[in-house]
């Protein structure tokens, strides 16, 4: 199965009828390109209430399989990363060794991706090639700008794929912040140039499309932040994702304010943060104070932000809330803040979690019972996605990067502003954009593969 120079194919191996390890083809005259390499977490349930992990036999770690395209690595001219969410570029180290293609991305997630490849053995193997934003690269067949969007994450880029035929907006993970306090913004311009010129077919985030109304902008976290850390005498512990270096920032603006010194605790946010320092885009984190030192400062000096907002085991909360972590002990009237939001299938390990720090005194303060928001979405929500529709005025909607129940009111969105044709299906179909825009049912096998014991185990 090789497109010729009137094809323009989109062919998704992951994350197109479930949120999780992205893997994406674009086919065009002969050459393929991928866009993201992502990893998955075994199903629901995975992290027991006592924080055992039950992976039913499974791996841990999970990804989409490459067999398609590394039976065809020769083609395959490059491979774009969008961001550094896992979901997006976990599985390089993994399956990069099965592609052997230069990897494009850009400069705050070519330094998480490093940081990943070292651990592997890879680093001086695999071609990371740098793209800045607005920039343009000819990769095979196809010539890909970056462009500058909003997420939950420093420096993620929607991308226009150009070729001779036709056209594809591919949003990526995305957001309007109007403020998002770290890296590029985003401009409207950007995308109704697009429709000046014409988009054949935008591929696009659906995870939120079921939620009414507009995401919060990381700015507008501000205010609860604060006055959740103000309200607390004792030590202030907040949890959340250590990618997110826009919640660090404002964590940072509020120590300051509140007279408390702030220290990272867990590897991701300490990597997470050295990566933002060495991408030039968090100026401030050179104020953080050895989180060794924690123990030592007055109660009320510390703000700690830990890893573990999941409940997941051997994390710096968890072990806070166990009491054996080894830079400070948790004491009655010391506050632990949720900054995130629990991910479908990890409530029960949450709860337990919560329970474990109410019953050593410390009050517990989550995203779900705050009466001001201390947790904002990196996803577009109905009304993000009708904005980016009338701005790109696509020919043709392809809903990706959610389950049936997202994608399909995704689809209805783009009809109701006025998109012709929408393409719904899932991972293994075979969508054609160019000659003429439809859809092939499972042309290709999918299948997920894991990482067990140090190899690549077939999963299902
Ligand atoms: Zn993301
Ligand atoms: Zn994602």
């Amino acid at each position: 199965m090789t497109p010729d120079h009137t094809d323009l194919w989109f062919l998704p191996l992951g994350g197109t009828g479930e949120i999780g390890m992205n893997l994406n083809l674009y086919g065009h005259d002969g050459d393929w390109l991928m866009v993201d390499c992502g990893v998955t977490f075994p199903k629901p349930g995975r992290i027991s209430a006592d924080g055992s992990v039950h992976h039913r036999g499974e791996p841990p770690v999970q990804m989409a399989d490459p067999a398609f395209i590394a039976d065809r690595r020769d083609r395959l001219a490059g491979l774009i990363i969008t961001h550094a969410h896992e979901d997006h570029i976990g599985a390089v180290p993994y399956l990069w060794p099965l592609l052997q293609c230069p990897v494009y991305t850009s400069r705050f997630t070519a330094e998480i991706l490093r940081r990943k490849l070292a651990e592997f053995d890879l680093l001086h193997r695999v071609p990371i090639i740098v793209v800045d934003t607005g920039e343009r690269r000819q990769i095979g067949a196809f010539n890909v700008e970056w462009l500058a969007l909003t997420h939950s994450i420093p420096d993620p880029n929607a991308l226009m794929i150009r070729t001779g035929i036709g056209n594809i907006f591919h949003s990526g993970d995305w957001k309007l912040d109007d403020q998002p306090l770290v890296g590029h913004g985003y401009s409207p311009k950007t995308f109704t140039d697009l429709a000046e010129e014409g988009v054949d077919a935008m591929v696009c985030d659906s995870t939120n499309a079921t939620v009414a109304g507009h995401s919060i902008s990381e700015a507008a976290l501000h205010a609860g932040l604060l006055a959740a850390v103000q309200s607390a005498t004792g030590r202030v512990v907040v949890t959340c994702f250590g990618s997110n270096i826009a919640r660090l920032h404002t964590l940072g603006l509020i120590a300051r304010a509140t007279g408390r010194y702030m220290g990272l605790l867990g590897r991701s946010l300490i990597n997470m943060s050295a990566a933002a320092r060495a991408a030039g885009i968090w100026d401030s984190a050179d104020r953080l104070i050895n989180p060794g030192h924690l123990g030592y400062l007055p109660r009320h000096e510390v703000l700690a932000v830990a890893t573990g907002s999941q409940g997941e085991p051997r994390t710096a909360l968890r072990r806070l809330a166990l009491g054996n972590h080894p830079d400070f002990e948790l004491e009655a009237g010391d506050t632990v803040i949720f900054s995130a939001r629990a991910i479908p299938g990890n409530e029960e390990a949450i709860d337990a979690l919560i329970a474990r720090l109410r019953a050593l005194g410390v009050t517990v303060i989550t995203a779900e019972d705050s009466p001001v928001p201390i947790h904002a979405s990196g996803h577009p929500a109905r009304d993000e996605l009708e904005a980016m529709y009338q701005w790109v005025r696509p020919r043709v909607a392809i809903p990706v990067h959610g389950e049936a129940e997202h994608m399909d009111a995704h689809a209805e969105i783009a009809r109701r502003t006025g998109v012709g044709k929408t393409l719904v299906g899932r991972n293994g179909d075979l969508f054609m954009i160019r000659p003429v825009p439809g859809m092939r049912r499972q042309v290709v096998e999918t299948g997920r593969l894991g990482w067990d014991r140090q190899a690549l185990v077939r999963v299902d």
